[in-house]
């Protein structure tokens, strides 16, 4: 799951809702940064 990052408030918007209007919903700011699922590494130190 993909969600977008607006680049001024930095609140999190979620696809559905970047998809409706490409646009932050927060502060209106039109710029959304499209943020990865983090994804988990673990390393094991032997
Ligand atoms: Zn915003």
């Amino acid at each position: 799951m993909s969600v977008y990052k607006c680049l001024n408030c930095g609140k999190e918007i979620p696809l559905e809702e970047a998809k409706k209007r490409i646009r932050c919903p927060y502060c209106g700011y039109r710029i959304l940064l499209k943020k990865r699922a983090p994804i988990e590494r673990k390393v094991k130190a032997i």
